[in-house]
């Protein structure tokens, strides 16, 4: 059967840019007269992207929209709204404190009606939701979930659209409610109405609505007429995961609410997951793009940018070149404590999809929020960082770092499955379970901590079973190493290739960059951040080559973005082109920090909190040395020597060594060994003593 249909909306080739990342990738779609169209796809796959261009709320960077034939592309809300697009945007958006009837009189505004035809319009929507006519003065905060949905497509049908776009509209309802809301749905698109529904559930979509388009990493994937699409068995197996072939909408998936659609895997051979850029000067104008963005999404979205910026005399129009990056303010780790628990939070709470928290000990934690986005893009340059060390699917990854709320184990994992590669969790420490799965599951890739990498490799050749293994890689981070650790980690292992991987909580967590497999610099992810190099103490920027601490500004993270934050970590800007090709700039591995903090056994730790926790134990001097060092099986170990009080006798050592060790172990969770020595012994200092002797790495790092 040919179908000649009246065309309402037409998007042709349509692209979508939030900062620097692309939301929505050519997209092609037709909602005829009187049809009701839905958009299908898991969560991230761009469909509230697309329905936000239609209504005028994003603005598309590339492609077209007609509306009825007229060129609509790029016009405001207001001016969409005016043509008779209505959006009943997913999570209601209500105004709560509003009544029903305040809202359902919002709907009307666009369109200026007489107070006649207001009123005319009000009894058609009780006519179809006669529950609100019963609620018409509550305040819409006091409405059940359900009913306030029904308030939301009451006012958006209060300007009599000619296109109604629904986002989500069951989303967070129970299954009657939903039920109930669709059966809305039927009737209004058989009253005519024309509707673009966007709903996670594929079952539910794909039986209210007349074509659909399936949506994947903001493309389309396929299109077609609803009915056919959900009967497909291929389609079927590859959107909607297994369900009775009978009675779809009645399936599994129909009732328990599907909301995650698994697609199918793409070639992985094929795939990329390295930036399109083949210039410096391409690379830089998208890092415009995505500062213009970040700076505008955290003055909009955050109090304290907000303040920030206002203080530094800098607004969002402000920036116009990446030399504008030098008129920004500085963030700061205690700015990340200050705002404790959601500090630098630019989004609404409700889009905030994980938290992960660093392992500081000064005070609060440092914890930082993740929208879906951030999540994605996390997955998607730590699958880069396996690409660029030559990780391919085939590989498989024996993960050996810390899960758990920590952003270790969670990116390692996610982008080992975002690369398509067989990943193996097994966390920290368990030598023999390593060494078990080393040998039975033959894991080419070990990712760990530096002296996790070489206990590993010590026990490996302790146990003489390194031709039983088949690792060819590591990767390894979150800790300094020398170059004769490297040397001999790689020898035990029987000569694996060695990869260092940077990272930090504050900017999304590990992976960030990597070694380059020329082995002589870090790789670092310049389309999602930008890297400054500036000297601590004054905070000038300093020339290439030079060490300095390094500054970073994010280019699309949405919930914690980063405005020139101080990591503290100490490297250098390596210029020019390296040898092994890419475009991506690079640095030197991280040499030491800018202030006191050293890592011990993964704990981060600063001097100033043992400081303040030896102050508290009566009878101790407020003189101390932490002594760092490493054993020959790669074990570090922490020697506090600590001064008694002025007058307090000697034979209380052993008991204030104790409760040293004691409030230590549990305040900071590393455990000591305490020598308390005589009042005046440790030397003094008219400058700041030196309290820090790490002996653990004593050759080059770089
Ligand atoms: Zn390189």
């Amino acid at each position: 059967m040919i179908e000649i249909k009246d065309i309402l909306l037409h998007i042709s080739n349509l692209t979508v840019h939030y900062g620097a990342a692309q939301a929505l990738f050519g997209i092609d779609l037709e909602v005829g007269k009187g049809e009701t169209v839905a958009l299908v796809g898991a969560n991230g796959a761009g469909k509230t992207s697309l329905l936000r261009a239609v209504m005028g709320l994003n603005r598309p960077s590339g492609g077209r929209i007609l509306l009825d034939g007229q060129d609509v592309t790029g016009r405001t809300s207001a001016a969409m709204a005016a043509r008779g697009v209505a959006l009943c945007p997913e999570g209601r958006e209500m105004f709560g404190d509003l009544t029903v009837k305040e809202n359902l009189e919002l709907g009307a505004m666009a369109v200026k009606i007489s107070h006649a035809e207001l009123k005319r319009r009000m009894e058609e929507i009780f006519a179809r939701f006669p529950r609100l006519k019963e609620r018409l003065h509550q305040p819409t905060a006091t409405l059940s979930g359900g009913e306030q949905q029904m308030v939301a497509m009451g006012r958006a049908l209060m300007a009599r659209p000619r296109l109604l776009l629904l986002d989500e509209p069951s989303l967070g309802l129970a299954p009657l409610i939903a039920d109930e809301v669709f059966d809305i749905i039927r009737q209004l698109s058989r009253a005519g109405v024309t509707i673009l529904l966007v709903e996670q559930n594929a079952a539910r979509a794909l039986t209210a609505s007349g074509s659909a388009y399936l949506m994947a990493n903001g493309r389309i994937v396929t299109s077609g007429r609803s009915e056919r699409l959900l009967v497909d068995p291929e389609l079927r197996r590859a959107f909607l995961g297994a369900a009775s072939e009978n009675n779809p909408a009645a399936s599994r998936l129909g009732g328990a609410g599907l909301t995650n659609i698994r697609l199918v895997k793409p070639d992985m051979s094929k795939q990329t997951f390295m930036p399109p850029f083949k210039s410096v000067a391409e690379l830089q104008a998208h890092q415009l793009q995505g500062l213009k963005w970040t700076v505008r999404h955290a003055y909009e979205g955050s109090g304290f940018y907000r303040a920030k910026l206002d203080a530094a005399g800098v607004s969002p129009d402000d920036i116009r070149s990446l030399d504008d990056l030098a008129r920004l303010p500085f963030t700061t780790p205690e700015d990340i404590r200050d705002g404790y628990p959601f500090p630098l939070r630019s989004v609404p709470y409700e889009q905030i999809v994980r938290l992960h928290a660093s392992t500081g000990t000064t005070g609060k934690r440092k914890i930082i929020g993740y929208t879906q986005k951030d999540v994605d893009d996390w997955a998607h340059f730590f699958a880069r960082a396996y690409e660029m060390a030559g990780v391919t699917p085939l590989d498989r990854v024996q993960i050996a770092v810390g899960y758990g709320v920590w952003t270790a184990g969670a990116g390692f994992q996610a982008g080992c499955e975002r690369l398509g590669a067989l990943a193996i969790p097994v966390g920290p420490g368990n030598v023999d379970l390593q060494c078990e799965f080393l040998m039975d599951l033959q894991s080419t890739v070990l990712c760990c901590t530096a002296s996790m990498g070489l206990l590993m490799a010590e026990e490996v050749n302790k146990r003489g079973i390194a031709d039983k293994i088949n690792l060819k890689k590591v990767i390894y981070g979150s800790e300094r190493s020398s170059v004769s650790m490297r040397k001999k980690i790689s020898e035990l292992f029987g000569g694996v290739e060695i990869f260092d991987i940077p990272g930090l909580t504050e900017l999304y967590g590990p992976g960030t960059g990597i070694e380059c497999p020329h082995h002589d610099c870090i790789h670092y992810w310049a389309d999602y951040y930008i890297l400054e190099i500036m000297d601590p103490d004054t905070l000038a920027p300093l020339p290439d080559n030079e060490w300095g601490e390094m500054v970073v500004t994010t280019l699309s993270k949405e919930a914690a973005p980063l405005i020139r934050y101080r990591t503290h970590d100490i490297t250098r800007i390596i210029p020019g082109p390296c040898t092994c090709g890419t475009v991506l700039p690079r640095h030197s591995r991280i040499r030491g920090r800018s202030d006191d903090m050293f890592k011990f056994r993964g704990v981060n730790i600063f001097p100033s909190s043992i400081d303040r926790l030896l102050s508290e134990i009566p009878g101790l001097g407020s003189e101390y040395q932490v002594h760092l060092a490493r054993d020959d099986h790669g074990r570090d170990h922490m020697l506090l020597k600590v001064e008694r009080g002025e007058g307090v006798e000697p034979g209380r050592a052993d008991e204030l060594g104790r409760e040293a060790r004691y409030v230590i172990k549990h305040k900071l969770l590393v455990t000591p060994e305490v020598e308390v020595v005589g009042y005046g012994e440790l030397p003094r200092s008219e400058r700041k003593s030196q309290r820090l002797f790490d002996t653990r790495i004593t050759d080059s790092v770089v």
